[in-house]
């Protein structure tokens, strides 16, 4: 371990003989001595579980919030963002796989030292940033949430706020514990095959679905994004399932986000067909979901937010950023009806 900072984990308990359970996510990893967890960055160091990436951000800039992509909160405004190191799920075709799948036992101590920041620091970067929030992001935010939670309760004290980008792998005591700082997540539904989940990314589809529905009992803004992929996940009865369960148990105003595939890491397949997105994008208005946008290819038509009831233009926007927010605190200017809880 040397040359690596540690910093005691929450969420564990003992195992047998040497052994610890980490209760972060759903794994619930039993690592053995000096033994790291699935994600690489929580290990059990004489019987303690740390976590190695405790202050470890490798970025921190602004975005557009329309980045992360939360198109319903606080549109226009720029957000923090902070990145670390690894993830809890080995996706086959992810798209950060420079950082979520890096190894963080061969970061030198130089490297840590570098890139280390204690939670006043990192707040104090947000606040001069001039930034209104903070985003967790690019690698999973799950597996650094006492970092997270820490440094957005400093965050948050100041009025401004914090978002989580997320697989939604995670169990729901963190969840519980960091919702009083946390304002709105994207979820990433991988898809709604249980097949899927197992073959591609090693993990399961029920905790994603129970973090979505938790995070809405909690009052935390949701939007769900699925990266269309194709012939993997693309199949439109599928879709159709994925799109009622959001309607049923997240309700029918919450955002999703249809994100076209490129191929990266271990998946050759070849980029997504624009008109598979447009079949998806379909399917969700036909099933009764409100605001459905597309990401990552160019189609202005499901870039701007439309009133759900009159269907004019409210917020109209260019890739990545607002052009014209004509929303009138959160509700359409044509007809008055509430779009936007969150502006
Ligand atoms: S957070 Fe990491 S160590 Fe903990 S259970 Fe999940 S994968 Fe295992």
């Amino acid at each position: 371990m040397e040359g690596v900072l540690l910093t005691t984990a929450d969420y564990w308990e003992k195992a047998t003989g040497d052994r610890v359970k980490c209760l972060l996510c759903p794994h619930e990893c039993t690592i053995g001595l000096d033994k790291k967890g699935i994600c690489g960055v929580r290990t059990n160091y004489k019987g303690v579980l740390y976590s190695l990436t405790y202050g470890l951000a490798v970025s921190g800039h602004a975005d557009p919030i329309e980045k992360k992509p939360l198109y319903h909160f606080h549109p226009g405004t720029d957000v923090y963002s902070f990145g670390s190191l690894g993830c809890n799920l080995k996706c086959s075709f992810c798209q950060n796989w420079s950082i979520s799948q890096k190894d963080v036992p061969a970061v030198d101590e130089m490297f840590i030292s570098r890139y280390r920041r204690e939670p006043k620091e990192a707040a104090q970067e947000v606040f001069d940033s001039g930034c209104a929030g903070v985003a967790w992001t690019y690698n999973e935010p799950t597996i650094w949430m006492e970092f997270a939670r820490d440094t957005s309760k400093i965050v948050k004290s100041k009025g401004l706020y914090s978002v989580f980008v997320t697989n939604g792998f995670m169990n729901p005591r963190p969840l519980k514990d960091i919702a009083p700082y946390l304002d709105a997540m994207n979820v990433d539904v991988k898809s709604f095959s249980k097949g899927f989940y197992h073959d591609l990314c090693k993990a399961k589809l029920e905790p994603v679905k129970r973090t979505c529905e938790l995070a809405v009992k909690l009052g935390i803004h949701l939007e769900i994004t699925t990266l269309v992929i194709t012939d993997t996940n693309d199949n439109m009865e599928e879709i159709k399932k994925l799109c009622e369960w959001v309607r049923d148990s997240l309700g029918p105003s919450t955002v999703m986000h249809f994100s076209r595939y490129h191929p990266d890491y271990k998946f050759t397949k070849p980029p997504t067909p624009p008109k598979t997105l447009h079949k998806a994008a379909k399917m969700a208005k036909k099933v009764g979901l409100d605001h459905v946008y597309i990401g990552n290819m160019y189609d202005e038509k499901f870039l701007h937010s439309y009133c759900q009831k009159c269907k004019k233009v409210v917020v109209e926007r260019g890739p990545m950023h607002v052009r014209d927010n004509r929303l009138k605190k959160g509700k359409c200017p044509h007809c008055g009806s509430s779009v936007m809880k969150k502006y």
